[in-house]
C-alpha cells in the first residue's frame, strides 16, 4: 500500500489544504500508482494568495537588500543541506533518475547563489555633471507581485530559475507549478518558510487552465514569468500583456545538433544520445535532431544505435537506470502515435521504443528514426520524449538551412573538430543557446537562458542580468542644486 497525502497549497504563510472539490491524481511514473491527491485551488484562494503577496510587498520591497540576502543565503544553506531529498522527491513526482534529480537540484542552486548577489546586482548607475551642476542616476526597484508558472519536466529547478531573483529583487511571488508535478513546489515553500521569508512573500496556489487565466488578468499581478511549451507560451504572451503585465514565457524546442564529418565519432555520438535521451527527452535543451553532415551519415548512425542499445530503462531509484520513464500514460500513447505515424510518412526506423519488458509506469525505450525529411511531423513539432530524428545534409550550409527552418531557436549544437565549421555554426545558427562539442549547452545562472523564435516570447530572459532587469523597474533622476 502506497500511503496517498493531500498536496498542500501555501498562502500568506500558512499551509492547508483546499477547499476545492476538482482534485488530480499524482502518479509515481516509474509504478503508475497514485502517491498524491492534488486540489485545485480555488479562485478565492488564488485571489487571497495574491492578496497576501500584495500587502506582503510593502513590507519585503522596503527590507534593505542586504537582510534580503541573507534568507537567500539561508535558503541556500537549507538546499544544500536537502539535496538527497530534494532530488528524491523530483525523481518520485517526474520519473527522470536520481542522478538526472540531483543534476536539477544542483542547477537550482547556482540560481540561488547568483541571487545572494543582490546587493550588487541590485547596483544602479549614475552619472556625475550630466550637464554643468547637474548629476542623474538610475535606481532599481521591484515591480510588485509576480506570478510563476512552470512545466512538468524540472519541477525543482524551473521553479528556481525564478524565484529568488524576484524574491531577492524586493517583489513578492506567487507560484503555480504544473499540475503534473505540484510535490517539489510545496517543498520549496517550507524551506523558504525555514529561511525566514516573511509570510506572504511567497505563495503556492494548484490548479491548470483556469487558474492561469486568473493570474494572467489579476489587476494586482504586475509580471508573468512562465515556462512551458510554445502554443501555451505564445498565449501567455499576448494576454498577460494585454492585461498591461511585464511577461516572459519560454516555450517548446526542437533542437538539432550538426554532427560534421570531421568530428570525434565516438565522444560526439555519446553526446548526442545523452542530449536526446537524457530525462527521457523531457528537456526544453534535448538535442532531438540529429544531421550528419557530409560523408559521416551511416557510420553515424551506426553508433547512435549502438549507443541506444546500451540505455538500461528503468524506475529512476535504481542506480543502474540511464532511461527513466515519460510522465503519464497519455504521453506515451502521444509519443507511440508521433512514432507509427513517422513510420507511415517513411522515415526509417532504427530503434524502436514501443516495446518494452516493463508492466508498471510509463516507459518508452529509445527511438531512432534515420531519413527524416522536413515534410514530417516529427520534424516540425515537439516530442517531448525519448525519440531522436536524424537527417542527413551535405554540407554545413544545407545543415544550417535545415536548423534554421525550424520554428523553434532553443539549443543548437555542432560537433567538429574545425574551428571554421564552428565559426560559421555560431555565426549563423538561429538559436539563442549554442554548443559547440557539448551536447546540453545549458547556460549557467549567471548567464541568461536565451531561447528565440517559438522558444521563447518576451525581451528579458529568465536567470543571469537579464533576470535582474525583468524583476525590477528604473528610476532616472536628475538633480541639480542652487
Ligand atoms: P505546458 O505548456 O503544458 O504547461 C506549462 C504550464 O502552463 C503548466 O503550469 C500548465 O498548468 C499551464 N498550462 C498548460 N496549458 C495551458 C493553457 N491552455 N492555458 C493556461 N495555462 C496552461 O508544458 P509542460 O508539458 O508542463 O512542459 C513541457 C514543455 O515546457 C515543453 O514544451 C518544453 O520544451 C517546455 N519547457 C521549456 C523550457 C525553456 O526554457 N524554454 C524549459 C522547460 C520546459
Amino acid at each position: 500500500m502506497i500511503a496517498t497525502k493531500t498536496v498542500r497549497s501555501y498562502i500568506g504563510g500558512k499551509f492547508r489544504e483546499s477547499r476545492a472539490d476538482k482534485t488530480e491524481p499524482i502518479p509515481n511514473p516509474a509504478t503508475g500508482q497514485i502517491i498524491a491527491s492534488l486540489p485545485y485551488s480555488t479562485r478565492a484562494e488564488i485571489d487571497e494568495a495574491v492578496a497576501a503577496a500584495k500587502k506582503a510587498f510593502l513590507g519585503w520591497s522596503e527590507t534593505p537588500v542586504p537582510d534580503r540576502a541573507q534568507v537567500m543565503f539561508r535558503f541556500k544553506a537549507l538546499f544544500d543541506r536537502h539535496i538527497d531529498e530534494l532530488s528524491a522527491l523530483v525523481t518520485q513526482e517526474n520519473g527522470k533518475t536520481l542522478d538526472e534529480a540531483r543534476g536539477e537540484v544542483k542547477r537550482a542552486i547556482e540560481v540561488i547563489d547568483f541571487a545572494c548577489g543582490a546587493p550588487t546586482l541590485m547596483m544602479g548607475q549614475n552619472l556625475d555633471q550630466i550637464a554643468k551642476g547637474i548629476d542623474e542616476e538610475l535606481t532599481r526597484f521591484p515591480v510588485g507581485v509576480v506570478a510563476g508558472i512552470t512545466p512538468f519536466n524540472f519541477p525543482n529547478m524551473v521553479p528556481l530559475w525564478m524565484i529568488p531573483v524576484a524574491i531577492v529583487t524586493g517583489n513578492t511571488f506567487v507560484l503555480k507549478p504544473s499540475q503534473l508535478t505540484p510535490l517539489s513546489a510545496v517543498r520549496i515553500a517550507e524551506l523558504l518558510e525555514e529561511a525566514g521569508l516573511p509570510e506572504g512573500v511567497f505563495s503556492v496556489v494548484h490548479g491548470a487552465n483556469d487558474a492561469v487565466n486568473q493570474l494572467l488578468t489579476h489587476p494586482d499581478v504586475a509580471a508573468i514569468s512562465f515556462v512551458g511549451s510554445a502554443t501555451v507560451a505564445a498565449y501567455i504572451y499576448a494576454t498577460a500583456a494585454a492585461n498591461g503585465k511585464r511577461v516572459q514565457a519560454l516555450g517548446g524546442a526542437k533542437n538539432h545538433i550538426l554532427v560534421m564529418d570531421d568530428a570525434e565519432l565516438e565522444p560526439s555520438a555519446q553526446n548526442v544520445i545523452s542530449s536526446a535521451f537524457g530525462n527521457a527527452g523531457q528537456r526544453c535543451l534535448a538535442g532531438s535532431v540529429a544531421v550528419g553532415v557530409g560523408k559521416i551519415g551511416d557510420a553515424l548512425v551506426r553508433e547512435l544505435a549502438s549507443d541506444a542499445a546500451k540505455l538500461k530503462l528503468g524506475p529512476g531509484t535504481d542506480p543502474d537506470t540511464t532511461l527513466g520513464p515519460v510522465i503519464r500514460g497519455e504521453r506515451k500513447t502521444k509519443l507511440i502515435e508521433y512514432i507509427d505515424g513517422a513510420e507511415s510518412d517513411g522515415a526509417q526506423l532504427i530503434s524502436d521504443g514501443r516495446h518494452v519488458d516493463l508492466k508498471e509506469g510509463f516507459f518508452l525505450g529509445p527511438t531512432i528514426f534515420d531519413r527524416v525529411t522536413p515534410n514530417m511531423k516529427i520534424w516540425k513539432e515537439e516530442l517531448f520524449g525519448p525519440v531522436l530524428s536524424v537527417m542527413r545534409a551535405a554540407d554545413i550550409d544545407e545543415a544550417l538551412n535545415l536548423l534554421n527552418r525550424s520554428t523553434f531557436g532553443n539549443m543548437a549544437s555542432i560537433f567538429t573538430t574545425s574551428g571554421k565549421n564552428a565559426r560559421e555554426f555560431k555565426r549563423r545558427a538561429q538559436a539563442g543557446m549554442l554548443g559547440v562539442n557539448i551536447g546540453v549547452a545549458a547556460p549557467m545562472a549567471f548567464f541568461p537562458f536565451t531561447g528565440w523564435k517559438n522558444s521563447f516570447f518576451g525581451d528579458l530572459h529568465a536567470t543571469g542580468q537579464d533576470s535582474v532587469r525583468f524583476y525590477t523597474r528604473h528610476k532616472v533622476v536628475t538633480t541639480r542644486w542652487f
